[in-house]
């Protein structure tokens, strides 16, 4: 099995990209583990809907032989988009145009999740391992968690997100801030408790614009809708506000101040909101990063190259990774896995880097004054 034959592989992180890779070997006889931070897989609740994309996610579940467990799990109508003015005024509606078959079907990240997780043999994923320190080792590393355990691996994969602990290991290049800082807030039971937004949602997803910013809400299958507002503000808004983001009055309060002139409508998402708001400044890695290759260590997902979510690409990307990463690591061709793991990485970089660049164009369109006629013509309105 090429170049990680009886190697010992630890993931960092079981994202959709740690989980998909984790699969992909293990399927083809790796050795292989994820260390997960989480205490268990429900330890969080999870956020919107996913729309998978063929060349990338799809192909990447195609690939791990989950096809018939996708579709068995996907929510048919929950692409279904509406787009919206800060009125409220519907521009388009997914319903009324006519719509080809979709090649970018919908997905809640929790059974999206539990598809990958029940396609593992058991004990794959260590949970309750919050990644702390690598130690070099003969050819490899220890690992070292907060929990105290240390375990070894021949070759570790950072999958462990935006804030990847492990990337610095691999490179000093930081992300930058996008301009953009998004405010995630989820509605449980929505039909009852706001009925006016479930309504016009009518279960699948609203883009509403207006003054340059965004308000994106989406339902998910079990009753619940996810929203989040974007805006441009300065990076460190967040920290510098003053507002108390698990304090829902705040929240609202501010809703009404800088969404001044927005219709009523969307007052019912922050008055019914459950549990804390998350605020996410949005950033981005350089486009034109890299690094060195080393043969024990690489990364994949948002822990390689970040970027906002307003091109909905960021979890197709990691799972495309997970697929390309193991299609090198499987490859015979390929003398050590030095040689497997910086072809990998060039070729991810070069991808990732033209879809963040398309990303951040969508971006600065979406919070501008154009914004509605820019998604229209992404859509082909
Ligand atoms: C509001 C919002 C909306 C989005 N919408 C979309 C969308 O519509 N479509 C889309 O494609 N993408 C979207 N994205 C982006 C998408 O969520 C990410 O790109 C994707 O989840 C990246 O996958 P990943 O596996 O690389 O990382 P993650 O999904 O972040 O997974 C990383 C995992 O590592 C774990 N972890 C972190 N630190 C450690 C540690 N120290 N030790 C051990 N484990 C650790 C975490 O608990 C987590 O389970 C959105 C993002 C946000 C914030």
């Amino acid at each position: 099995m090429s170049t990680i034959r009886n190697k010992k592989i630890a993931i960092i992180g079981g994202g959709p990209g740690g989980l998909t890779l984790a699969r992909l070997l293990q399927m083809n006889g790796a050795n292989v583990k994820v260390y997960e931070r989480d205490a268990h897989k429900d330890a969080r609740a999870k956020g919107a809907t996913l729309d998978l994309h063929e060349e990338s996610g799809l192909a990447a579940l195609d690939a791990a032989d989950l096809m018939e467990a996708f579709w068995a799990n996907y929510r048919p109508d929950a692409d279904a988009l509406r787009i919206a003015d800060k009125h409220a005024n519907l521009i388009h509606d997914d319903k009324d145009a006519p719509r080809e078959e979709t090649m970018r079907p919908e997905i809640d990240r929790g059974p999206l999740q539990n598809i990958l997780l029940d396609s593992l043999l058991p004990g794959t994923v260590v949970w309750d391992s919050q990644f702390a320190v690598l130690t070099p080792n003969d050819n490899g590393w220890n690992v070292g968690f907060k929990n105290g355990e240390v375990v070894y691996a021949d070759l570790v994969i950072a999958a462990d997100g935006a804030n990847s602990k492990l990337r610095p290991y691999l490179t000093p290049i930081k992300p930058f801030y996008a301009g953009v800082t998004a405010i995630e807030g989820a509605v449980y039971n929505s039909e009852t408790a706001s009925p006016k937004m479930h309504e016009l949602l009518n279960g699948g997803k609203i883009f509403a614009f207006g003054d340059e910013k965004t308000l994106i809400v989406s339902s998910k299958g079990d009753g619940s809708l996810v929203f989040y507002p974007g805006f441009k503000c300065d990076e460190h808004w967040v920290r510098t506000c003053g507002i108390d983001f698990t304090d829902k009055t705040q929240v609202l309060n501010w809703f009404k101040t800088e969404y001044a002139g927005w219709d009523e409508i969307w007052l019912e998402l922050f008055e019914n909101a459950s549990g804390p708001f998350v605020a996410r400044p949005q950033y981005c890695m350089p486009l034109d990063q890299t690094w060195e290759a080393k043969p024990n260590l690489t990364m994949l997902g948002d822990a390689a190259h970040l970027m906002p979510p307003y091109a909905g690409e960021g979890v197709n990307m990691a799972m495309l990774d997970a697929l390309e990463l193991s299609q090198c690591l499987l490859n015979e061709d390929y003398p050590d896995s030095l040689s497997a793991i910086a072809a990998y990485e060039k070729q991810m970089r070069a991808r990732a880097s033209e879809t963040a660049e398309m990303t951040m164009y969508s971006t600065g369109a979406l919070h501008s004054d154009g914004a509605i006629e820019f998604l229209m013509g992404v859509i082909g309105g």
